[in-house]
C-alpha cells in the first residue's frame, strides 16, 4: 500500500526514508525532519463529536450531525488542517432497521468490530461516574485524505479489564438507554476525551464542540483552569445544532452530582450550565469564545434563544468528493481539474454541454431505479420524474406532508407522471416518528396504480448517495425553524439533482426561485402568521409540482438542463465542507 507523508499527502518510500515516528500504536512515514516534528508535536483542534458517520460500515451516526462530522474530518484532512476528533466507539452501533409490509419498523442491533478498522491503544484514564471509578482505553482510526494530511480519530471505549459489566457497556450504543446513560456518555465523551488527549501527549490548540454533547469537556477545562473561565473560552469553540431550547440536552443537578461527585464544583458552574438545570448546550455556549450556528436563519434563532450571546453563522456544506456520483466525477475531473479540493471551480459548469450534463444524471439515475426494482417489487422508470425524500423520521421533518390531500396530489398528475421514492428510520423511542413510517406505507397503498411509491429500508451513507444522486427532486418539508441546516440538499445538487424545498435551515440562503430549484411556502422573514403559512405550504407544494415542476421536466428539456447546471455552479460550489471548513480555520480557530 503506498504510504503518504501524514502533513504533506505525498508519497514516502518507508524503506528509504529515515524519519519515521512509533506512535499510537503504529509507525508513520514522513519525508521529512520538519514534518515530522510538526505530526508528533503540532498543535492541532480536537473536534469532539458524539456521533460521527465516516464510513457506511461504522454505523456510529445516527443523521446528519453524524454524517457533518464525517465531511468535517474529511474536509479538514484535505485541507490540512491539523486536527484531532474525539468520539465513542458505539460497538452496538445505533440500529439496524427493517420496516415490515404494514409499515412497522423493527430495530435490531448493528454491532461493528474496531479490531476490523482501527487500532486499540494501552493508555487508559479514568472517570468518576456515580460510585465507581470508570477506566476509559481507546482506538485509533487513522483518517488519511489521498491528497492532504492524517487526522486520527479517537474512539473511547469503557470495555475494559476492571470496569463492571455494566460499565462495559457505557460506550456501546448510540442514544439507547435512558437520561442517565446518556450522561454517562457524555461524562466519558467529554471529560474522559480531553484526558485520553493528554495521555497520547497531544498539543491541543482548541476544543471544537460539535453540539452540546461534548460541553463537559468545558467543565474539565474549567476544573483545570482552576474555575478561570476566560482562560477556558480561549480554548473553546461551540457549534450549535439545535434551534428550539425544548432539544437542549439538560438534566436535574441532582443527578448530575450523583454521577460526577465531587470531583467539580457544581455550586460555581451553575453560573455556567444555568441555575435550575444543568443545561449542556448552556454550559458550551457560556465556555467558548466562538459561538455558531449551522446557517444564517439558525444564528438568528439562536440569538433569539440566547440573548446576550455573539452568536455566528458558518452555514454547513457537505464532503464533495465523497457525495459526488462516479458519472459526475467523471464529467467534472474532464472539465475542472482539481475541483473535489477547490469546489469553486465549479461555478465555470455553464461552460460544460446540457447534454454531458443529462448523460452524467442519467446514469445515476439508472443506477438507482436498478438498486430499487432489484432490491423491491417496484417496477420504477427511468424517464419518469422521480421524487426523493429521505431523513431521520422524525415529527418536524414532515415526511407524509406531501400526502395531506391525496385528491390533490394525483391531479398534478394531469401533466405527466411522478414517482416517489423514500427512506428514514425513526428513533427506537420515537413512537410519533414510527407511527409516520406506517402513515407512509398507508399513503403507499392508497396510491397504488397512480403513484409507485417506494420506501427503503435501513437509510444509511450509502443509501444516502444511492437516493441524493439519482433522483431528479431532492424534497425537503420541514417544520420552520426546526430545521438548523439539513444538509442531503447539498449531496444533491453535488449531482445536478434540483431542490424543492420549503425555507428553513440552509435553503433560505441557496434560493433562488426557478434557478436553482423551488421554495415551498413563504420565507422566513416574511409577516405572515403560523395558519397562512402551513396553508401556503400546502399550496405551493401541489402547485408548483403541476405547474412549474412537471411541465418543466416533461416539456422544456433545456430549461431543466439549465437548474441542474444551477444547482451544480450555483449550490454545490459554495455548500461543502472546503469552505466551511475555511471558515473555521480562518475565524475560529486561529
Ligand atoms: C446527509 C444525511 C442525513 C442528513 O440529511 P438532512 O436532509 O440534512 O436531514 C441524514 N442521514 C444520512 C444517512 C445522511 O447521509
Amino acid at each position: 500500500m503506498e504510504v503518504l507523508d501524514p502533513v504533506w499527502g505525498v508519497p514516502v518510500d518507508t524503506e528509504k526514508t529515515p524519519f519515521k515516528v512509533e506512535m499510537w500504536g503504529r509507525t508513520y512515514y514522513s519525508v521529512d525532519e520538519q514534518h515530522m516534528r510538526r505530526f508528533v508535536e503540532g498543535q492541532r483542534v480536537a473536534y469532539f463529536s458524539m456521533e460521527i458517520g465516516l464510513r457506511n460500515d461504522i454505523p456510529t451516526y445516527s443523521g446528519g450531525l453524524g454524517v457533518l462530522a464525517g465531511d468535517t474530518i474529511r474536509s479538514g484532512a484535505d485541507l490540512k488542517i491539523p486536527m484531532v476528533a474525539v468520539t465513542l466507539v458505539n460497538r452496538m452501533g445505533y440500529f439496524r432497521q427493517v420496516v415490515s409490509e404494514t409499515g412497522e419498523q423493527l430495530e435490531y442491533p448493528d454491532p461493528w468490530d474496531p479490531s476490523e478498522f482501527m487500532r486499540e491503544l494501552p493508555d487508559t484514564v479514568e472517570v468518576r461516574i456515580g460510585e465507581r471509578v470508570v477506566r476509559v482505553k481507546t482506538w485509533v482510526y487513522d483518517y488519511q485524505s489521498p491528497a492532504g494530511s492524517l487526522t486520527p480519530i479517537l474512539f473511547l471505549d469503557t470495555d475494559v479489564e476492571g470496569n463492571t459489566d455494566e460499565d462495559r457497556q457505557i460506550a456501546s450504543y448510540l442514544y439507547g438507554g435512558d437520561d442517565i446513560y446518556r450522561l454517562k456518555q457524555a461524562i466519558v465523551l467529554g471529560i474522559g476525551g480531553v484526558r485520553m488527549l493528554d495521555a497520547l501527549n497531544f498539543n491541543v490548540l482548541k476544543y471544537h464542540m460539535n453540539e452540546g454533547q461534548s460541553s463537559l469537556l468545558a467543565m474539565e477545562l474549567l476544573r483545570r483552569n482552576g474555575m478561570d473561565a476566560n482562560k477556558t473560552r480561549d480554548r473553546c469553540v461551540f457549534t450549535t445544532h439545535t434551534p428550539v431550547a425544548a432539544a437542549f440536552f439538560s438534566f436535574p443537578y441532582e443527578t448530575v452530582r450523583e454521577l460526577l461527585g465531587d470531583e467539580f464544583d457544581l455550586e460555581k458552574i451553575r453560573v455556567f450550565a444555568g441555575k435550575d438545570r444543568f443545561n449542556m448546550t448552556a454550559l458550551a455556549l457560556s465556555l467558548s469564545t466562538y459561538v455558531n450556528g449551522v446557517a444564517r436563519a439558525h444564528m438568528e434563532s439562536s440569538t433569539r434563544l440566547f440573548p446576550g450571546y455573539h452568536i455566528r453563522a458558518i452555514t454547513n456544506g457537505v464532503h464533495p468528493y465523497t457525495w459526488t456520483s462516479q458519472p459526475f466525477r467523471e464529467l467534472f475531473d474532464r472539465h475542472f481539474s482539481g475541483w473535489a479540493n477547490e469546489p469553486e471551480l465549479l461555478v465555470r459548469i455553464d461552460t460544460v454541454p446540457h447534454e454531458d450534463v443529462r448523460s452524467a444524471h442519467m446514469s445515476t439515475k439508472a443506477a438507482l431505479m436498478q438498486y430499487i426494482n432489484e432490491k423491491t417489487d417496484a417496477d420504477l422508470d427511468v424517464n419518469t420524474l422521480t421524487i426523493g425524500f429521505a431523513r431521520r423520521v422524525t415529527a418536524y421533518k414532515r415526511a407524509a406532508l406531501l400526502f395531506s390531500d391525496l385528491n390533490r396530489l394525483k391531479k398534478v398528475l394531469r401533466r405527466g407522471p411522478i414517482q416517489i421514492v423514500m427512506a428514514g428510520k425513526a428513533h427506537p423511542e420515537d413512537e410519533q416518528g414510527k407511527e409516520l413510517i406506517r402513515d407512509l406505507y398507508t399513503f403507499k397503498e392508497k396510491l397504488r396504480g397512480s403513484i409507485d411509491v417506494v420506501f427503503l429500508e435501513n437509510y444509511d451513507i450509502d443509501l444516502a448517495k444511492r437516493l441524493t444522486s439519482g433522483v431528479d427532486v431532492w424534497l425537503n418539508t420541514p417544520l420552520p425553524p426546526y430545521e438548523a441546516s439539513g444538509t442531503s440538499g447539498m449531496k444533491a445538487a453535488f449531482n445536478g439533482v434540483v431542490n424543492f424545498s420549503v425555507l428553513d435551515g440552509w435553503w433560505v440562503e441557496g434560493w433562488m426561485e426557478g434557478d436553482t430549484g423551488w421554495a415551498i411556502g413563504p420565507a422566513p422573514d416574511a409577516p405572515i402568521d403560523v395558519e397562512d403559512r402551513r396553508a401556503m405550504e400546502l399550496d405551493d407544494l401541489y402547485n408548483k409540482l403541476e405547474y412549474l415542476i412537471i411541465p418543466k421536466f416533461y416539456n422544456e428539456k433545456d430549461n431543466w438542463a439549465t437548474i441542474m447546471r444551477n444547482s451544480i455552479g450555483k449550490v454545490a460550489s459554495h455548500f461543502n465542507t472546503h469552505r466551511m471548513m475555511r471558515r473555521y480555520a480562518s475565524e475560529a480557530y486561529l
